[in-house]
């Protein structure tokens, strides 16, 4: 177990060093603030949607390496999804961190995304994790008031 914890660190480490898809959009892109008061994480999420799928991802911004990491792998899972998809990883996504419930299916959906199970133990960290997911909503959403995890 602990290669496992070791191995699922190294994949958090190494997004949090080197952020994907880390750049701001045109203003053409929806886009929403997230801000995590206890941690200091702040990030923007651009989006750009067409026919109901993910066209494009990416994001800006400085926190910690759970927050910096989930935003990254978020924008590697999520491009390319349908709106449907998205929301389905998402969800699953907010299961594994807080429930720790997740079927099968949702393995298959997170892929990845899984070595975030881990942070359900430190229950200060799941909202650096789920931070740029909830930006990513307000984003889709259309919604101008940052997002504050407090
Ligand atoms: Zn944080």
């Amino acid at each position: 177990m602990s290669d496992l914890r070791e191995l699922y660190q190294e994949v958090i480490l190494d997004h949090a060093k080197k952020p994907r898809n880390f750049h701001t959009m045109p203003d053409s892109a929806r886009a929403a603030d997230g801000h995590n008061p206890l941690c200091g994480d702040r990030l923007r999420v651009f989006v750009r949607v067409e026919n109901g799928v993910i066209q494009d991802i990416s994001f800006t911004g400085s926190g910690c390496a759970i927050s910096t990491a989930s935003a990254s792998m978020m924008t590697e899972a999520l491009k390319g999804k349908s709106l449907a998809d998205a929301q389905a990883v998402f969800e699953s996504f907010h299961d594994l961190l807080t429930t720790g419930n997740h079927a099968d299916k949702d393995e298959e959906l997170l892929g990845k995304l899984a070595v975030f199970g881990g942070v359900r133990e430190f229950p200060v960290r799941v909202k650096c994790a789920t931070l740029p997911w909830h930006t990513l909503q307000a984003a889709l959403q259309g919604s101008a008031a940052p997002v504050k995890t407090e």
